[in-house]
């Protein structure tokens, strides 16, 4: 084989091409099948190869798939917005769109600065995030992330954003337990405020369900409505970043949903578009809107490929798809008989620590000793043995932050939302056989 070209994520790692997809199944050029579980990045909501997306696709590209933002707008971008807005929790938004999560979190980041700039609040620009988080990988959206891995090699770069405590109750970091804590997690947001004042502080981000950075880490009941309470009281907007919880991943359309709580802006990506086409989204509450409607009125963020016909119908379709098939409804049933699925063969494999998640977005974690939740090293790189040895049996799952900054060894269970019973059985069949041939290593490893 000659030189390569082509930027992979392990340079010398060799991927199989995959040369078509159809449902929760992709294949490859050697016509292996590989049961998507991890929806590719959670992302693959609806499955592959659906007819209506490609339809629509082609429908758009008849008439235009691009015009610029600053010249027209178009149609399929005008009812996206309307659609988005009238299906976020309470309504009452604005949509500013874009290619990736990473640009949707950091849009919302520059528009809460913004918003508190037409205020004449000039130091409000600092935005508070959570250790074990993850909200994109640009510059703006590292700075506000708590993932220690993805960001070491540019923190000279990087903003020095403060950090509260996460919300993970199987590794409470105030050791505590969940019935009694009072929610000590919500409250370190309001101990970092007073400590840096509301004064300096534009914005919180949080996920609903924390992904990449932990593993479908689901807080504790009423986290947010504290959260939220706390950042009205201090003047601060909250922002939740749904790129991977949004559009029915975790049962409702969107993940606050089961919170009660209405976010003022809201980063959307992934399921948006389902894979079909780079597109995201920043939602904005109308009032974040109002001083900007009434100050410069123009938004100092955007891309070329911002607001483009093209990807706008295809998430159109995306979301009429997503509804139609009441795939949030699925999310919430499939969702239910899958974790039950886990925690069963999590009984019978004792470096299963934990089974947890919402919908659709699960996770597993893994431990050294159950009872004392003992991480394993960094070095025996248990997460990426699971899933190459699933891999290779041709499944497919995703990996969480892998005992890098406070979590654990953990592996994302996402299939697409429109996966039946018979899929979900065969998925926990081969995850179950991964899992126990690395257990079995491990054993053999130990005792040799
Ligand atoms: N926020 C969250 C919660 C995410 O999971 C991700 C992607 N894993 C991002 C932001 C960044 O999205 P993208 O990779 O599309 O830039």
């Amino acid at each position: 084989m000659g030189r390569e070209h082509l930027i992979k994520p392990v340079l010398d790692h060799p991927y199989p091409t995959i040369q078509y997809g159809k449902g929760v199944f992709l294949y490859d050029e050697q016509g292996k099948a590989y049961l998507d579980a991890s929806s590719g990045a959670v992302t693959a909501g609806i499955g592959h190869g659906v007819q209506d997306i490609i339809d629509a696709m082609m429908e758009q590209a008849s008439k235009v798939s691009f015009v610029y933002r600053s010249q027209f707008t178009s149609e399929p971008a005008e009812k996206l917005a309307k659609k988005l807005s009238d299906l976020a929790p309470g309504g009452d938004y604005w949509a500013f769109f874009v290619n990736s999560g990473s640009e949707a979190t950091e849009t919302a980041m520059k528009i809460a600065i913004q918003h508190w700039q037409e205020k004449g609040r000039l130091g409000k620009n600092k935005v508070i995030s959570r250790r074990m988080s993850y909200h994109g990988i640009t510059m703006g959206a590292l700075s506000m992330s708590g993932h220690v891995l993805r960001r070491r090699r540019f923190i000279p770069l990087l903003e020095d954003f403060p950090v509260v405590a996460p919300a993970y109750c199987y590794r409470c970091p105030f050791k505590m337990n969940a019935a009694s804590c009072k929610l000590a997690c919500a409250d370190d947001l309001e101990t970092a405020i007073k400590r840096i004042g509301a004064e300096h502080i534009a914005a919180f981000i949080a996920e609903p369900v924390v992904g990449a950075a932990g593993g479908a880490i689901v807080p504790p009941a009423g986290y947010f409505k504290k959260i939220k309470e706390i950042c009205e009281r201090y003047e601060i907007l909250f922002i939740a970043d749904e790129v991977m919880t949004g559009i029915a991943r975790t049962g409702e359309m969107f993940g606050m949903q089961h919170e009660g709580v209405e976010p003022d802006l809201i980063a959307l990506g992934k399921g948006l578009s389902a894979g079909y086409t780079p597109m995201a989204a920043t939602l904005v509450k109308d009032h974040v809107m109002a001083p900007i409607l009434q100050g410069s009125k123009s938004i100092m963020a955007g891309h070329t490929y911002s607001a483009n016909p093209q990807s706008a119908a295809i998430s159109l379709a995306v979301l009429d798809y997503a509804l139609k098939h009441q795939l949030a409804q699925s999310a919430r049933s499939m969702g239910a008989y899958l974790l039950a699925k886990l925690r069963q063969i999590a009984d019978g494999i004792e470096i299963i620590g934990d089974v947890r998640g919402r919908g659709l977005l699960l996770a597993l974690e893994f431990v050294q000793d159950r009872d004392y939740k003992t991480m394993f090293p960094p070095v025996e790189g248990i997460t990426s043995r699971i899933i190459d040895k699933a891999f290779q049996k041709g499944l497919l799952v995703y990996p969480a932050a892998g005992a890098v900054d406070g979590a654990g060894d953990a592996i994302i269970v996402a299939p697409p939302l429109v996966i039946t019973e018979a899929e979900v059985d065969q998925l926990v069949q081969l995850l179950e056989e991964a899992i126990r041939e690395v257990a079995d290593e491990l054993t053999r490893e130990s005792e040799g």
